[in-house]
């Protein structure tokens, strides 16, 4: 078997490209400022899909350009390397994906040209609850067929990811039964205006620029039409892209990680302590190789499980030890350049601080480490049982 590490032409132009692109359009004060507002402009966004990356991943026949998955964790990992912190591409991405899987082509549509005009996508995605974030499963967020043939939405949904600015929101909600036993669940795509939809701002710690929110449905009424994919299969759908989510996630984490590699390493050899440079003592050269270390091992298993993904590969345990691995490496990480710079990097003087945050989110989002290990773990029992 051949293996082959080199990037395509293509893939060449594409990291150069985004260099360029974060060069021209993003510096430190409008990052901050971007954080500071919670969101990042319109232009920006609508800007980032004109440049064309923002089309990467989608069909052409929606206007899109394909790409493998490999390109696509390129693409995520250099913009939040070059760019420093995290930005709302990954998500929309991500979102339309999960439209034009299980939309309907009316559905697509409407999503698509909303997409292709502004660059965001109409709608958030509202799956936890306050009672079930990781075990999505006991969700008691639920839909009543009435006789008229609507239906009655009752929940609550929170973490919502601009779940306050997009116009709509897609929601998982239980068929009928809000019970634990009952795991039959569909998706619905709702808009904000509904009657008995209300939502309420949460403060993040990090990752600002991206905010989420607390959504109320209080009897919102649905019609069939607005149903996403198969009648209760909303459960099995949810998980379909999760591996891909997990992947984009961790490309970002390389990303980000990799841009506290850049300042930390370069501060060793500028700050002086006792007359030499910091990166002269071995604790601090000990620092960085473990830095890079956790850098180079994240990035090689990432663009695995890609590579994987492409070849039509079970990545089940790969993607579930990437998101553990990666989340908790990337951020420790940033946390030992904040070290390296010590009290400067406890202020806002520098975008350490920024940068950890905004990883430390990343052990969370997505699934949480511990979650990682519960679902490779049984599956590596399983792998290495002898019979
Ligand atoms: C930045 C960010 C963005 C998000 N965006 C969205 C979004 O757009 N839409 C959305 O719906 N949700 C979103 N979420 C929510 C996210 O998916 C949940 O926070 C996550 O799934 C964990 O759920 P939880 O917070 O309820 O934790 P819990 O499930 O309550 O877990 C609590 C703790 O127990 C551990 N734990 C739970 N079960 C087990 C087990 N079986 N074995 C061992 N340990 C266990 C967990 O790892 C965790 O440490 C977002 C979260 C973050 C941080």
């Amino acid at each position: 078997m051949a293996i082959d590490f080199s990037l395509t032409d293509e893939q060449e132009l594409l990291v150069d490209s985004v260099k360029e692109f974060c060069e021209r359009n993003l510096d430190e004060q409008k990052i901050n400022d971007m954080y500071a507002n919670y969101g990042m402009s319109d232009e920006l966004i609508k800007e980032y899909l004109d440049a064309g990356f923002g089309l990467m991943g989608i069909p052409e026949e929606q206007g899109g350009v394909p790409c493998d998955r490999v390109t696509l964790g390129i693409l995520t990992e250099e913009f939040a390397h070059h760019a420093g912190c995290v930005t709302p591409f990954l998500n929309n991405t991500l979102a339309m994906r999960d439209m034009l899987d299980f939309g309907s082509p009316e559905q697509v549509e409407f999503c698509m040209s909303h997409y292709m005009e502004t660059g965001k996508p109409i709608f958030s995605l509202g799956f936890s609850e306050p009672g079930a974030g990781s075990d999505n499963a006991s969700m008691s967020s639920v839909t009543v067929k009435q006789p008229d043939g609507t239906y009655l939405l009752n929940g609550q949904k929170t973490w919502v990811t601009a779940g306050e600015t997009l116009p709509y929101v897609l929601v998982v909600a239980k068929d009928e039964d809000p019970s634990p036993k009952n795991r039959t669940m569909s998706m619905w795509l709702v808009p904000k205006d509904t009657e008995g939809l209300t939502t309420a701002p949460l403060h993040k710690i990090g990752q600002q620029i991206m905010p989420f929110c607390e959504m109320y449905f209080d009897d919102v009424k649905l019609t069939e039409d607005m149903r996403v994919g198969e009648p209760g299969r909303g459960f099995f759908n949810l998980m379909k892209n999760f591996e891909m989510e997990r992947c984009l996630i961790i490309a970002q984490s390389v990303g980000l990680a990799q841009a506290a590699m850049d300042d930390a390493a370069a501060y060793a050899s500028e700050r002086e302590t006792f007359g030499k440079p910091i990166g002269d003592y071995q604790l601090i050269q000990l620092k960085l190789v473990e830095m890079e270390t956790a850098i180079q091992n994240t990035r090689n298993m990432l663009y695995h499980t890609l590579w994987k993904m492409d070849n039509d590969e079970s990545v089940r345990i790969d993607s579930a030890l990437l998101k553990r691995y990666g989340a908790m490496n990337c951020e420790k990480v940033a946390s030992e350049a904040m070290q390296i710079y010590a009290g400067l990097g406890f202020t806002t003087e520098t975008r350490l601080g920024r940068l950890w945050k905004d990883l430390r989110g990343n052990e969370i989002a997505g699934g949480t480490d511990e979650i990682m290990v519960y679902i490779a773990g049984r599956q590596l029992v399983k792998q290495y049982k002898r019979n």
